[in-house]
């Protein structure tokens, strides 16, 4: 694979962008090498600098349900930017993306946009302290909630990836004020809200974390951090910003529902497939919370480009195409493109576990199960590594993370399910290898490689 272009603007980009990228886990450390530079994308393709193409498994890590490029999200974005890019005054096409996710979800009754996720988690907590006057937060470790401070305490997703054990530049004062609970552990948590329950603000976790992987909520866990945070006057913040609008029409929200299991969080955040793949985030809840929100109340909250036009109108023509049929789609392909890799994974004697929930699904490479973030990272991150390299060899773009979900789009067809299915057998191999057991040349198919499907 030709790569002179992505190495030379990644050596340009290291003179002037710290580590040469604008989020961390683009820049491959974690799976060694250096990162290419996209140009294009296009359906279920990308490609880069050099013109190697990619089946792409990333979607901007997540927004893209609907794939690259997709017409009608491009002519929502065209028809809008022709007649202004931002006015900094109300336009018609907030008042439409609200109606929107306010339809879709039903314990939310107001919403206010932001540009990012991490704003859209920083604003809820903002509000949550405000409206029980107290400071604690309780997060769950593995959970990443974007660059909040309050919140990169044993935070998922780059930080995982990076290995980074706390963040300098966090005050300690800060960090002093965030509680930290495993995943799915209700004993846990109960335990900290009858220590601390009274200086508690919130309680802020995402449905199926994505951060560590994609670890399911066990069943009744949700409802008992909703029962918990209930009785101790406590803010319940689903974190939807990864599942929001991904894995059914109203997120997690919704797919509870249809579970049997609905559970009503006091605030919830939304980012990624609310924008399309342009900068649009939110957060939402019952009007009583939301009403303290200056200017209705005392809790300021503000942004330039909040509601920015071109963003409500990706985001307004993505959730347009988020129809019922297209989520049992992308339940179809991920359950397809699930059973290739484990597949692949266990002829090749790999130890792996499959976890999935919706079209959210990860391969662990650990065969010990993984309920948690100490689970999830008992996985073997250079057969990852090995794997990744190869997959991209043979034309698959992963997430560069052993921490990731893959994201699977709407424009995945059987053509791109046929390059994944050709590359899994060989980076499979490259994984057993990389694991030191050379199982792969043995042909060993079950014993260490067996696989563990998680629902
Ligand atoms: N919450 C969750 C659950 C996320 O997955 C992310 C981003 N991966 C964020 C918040 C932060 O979003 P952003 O990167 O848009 O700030």
């Amino acid at each position: 694979m030709q790569t002179e272009r992505s190495r030379a603007l990644f050596a340009e980009a290291r003179t002037l962008i710290p580590g040469g990228v604008n989020s961390p886990v683009r820049a491959f450390t974690a799976v060694g090498g250096e990162p290419l530079f996209l140009s294009r994308g296009e359906g279920a393709h990308v490609w880069d600098a050099d013109g190697n193409r990619f089946i792409d498994y990333l979607g901007s890590w997540g927004p893209l349900i609907a794939g690259h490029a997709h017409p009608r999200i491009l002519a929502a974005i065209a028809e809008t930017a022709a007649k202004g890019t931002s006015f900094g005054a109300p336009t018609e096409l907030e008042v439409r993306l609200a109606r929107k996710v306010v339809g879709r979800v039903p314990s939310i009754e107001k919403v206010r946009m932001v540009n990012s996720g991490t704003e859209a988690t920083l604003s809820a907590i903002r509000l949550a302290r405000a409206h029980t006057g107290r400071d604690r937060v309780v997060k769950v470790e593995g959970c990443y909630h974007g660059h909040v401070d309050a919140l990169l305490v044993s935070a998922g997703s780059g930080v995982a990836t990076l290995s980074i054990p706390g963040t300098p530049g966090i005050p300690a004062a800060v960090a002093a004020q965030t509680t930290v609970v495993p995943f799915n552990d209700l004993d846990a948590l109960r335990a900290v809200l009858e220590a601390q329950g009274r200086e508690i603000a919130c309680v802020i976790l995402e449905p199926i974390a994505g951060n560590m992987g994609v670890v399911p909520p066990r069943p009744g866990y949700l409802a008992g951090v909703r029962e918990l945070t209930r009785a101790h006057g406590v803010v319940f913040i689903l974190d939807e910003v990864m599942t929001g609008f991904r894995v059914a029409a109203g997120g997690w929200a919704s797919l509870s529902e249809q579970r049997g299991e609905p559970i009503d969080a006091d605030l919830y955040t939304f980012g990624k497939v609310m924008g399309g793949g342009l900068p649009a985030a939110a957060f939402g809840g019952a009007a009583q919370i939301m009403a303290q929100l200056a200017p209705a109340g005392p809790v300021y909250q503000a942004g330039t480009l909040s509601g920015n036009p071109l963003a409500c109108a990706a985001g307004l023509a993505t959730l347009r195409l988020c129809t019922d049929d297209l989520y049992a789609r992308l339940d179809r392909t991920a359950a397809v493109l699930g059973t290739l890799a484990t597949d692949a994974l266990t002829a090749a004697g790999v130890p792996h576990r499959l976890q999935r929930a919706g079209n959210m699904f990860s391969v662990f490479f650990t065969d010990a199960e993984v309920r948690d973030y100490d689970s999830a990272k008992t996985q073997d991150t250079s057969a990852f590594r090995a794997f990744f390299h190869t997959m991209l060899a043979h034309g698959v773009y992963l997430p560069p993370s052993a921490f990731e979900a893959w994201f699977v789009s709407d424009a995945l067809d059987d053509e791109a399910l046929e390059i994944v299915a050709k590359a899994l057998p060989r980076a499979a191999a490259a994984a057993a290898e990389s694991a030191g057991g050379g199982a792969a040349a043995e042909g060993a198919g079950g014993g260490a490689g067996a696989a563990r499907v998680a629902p």
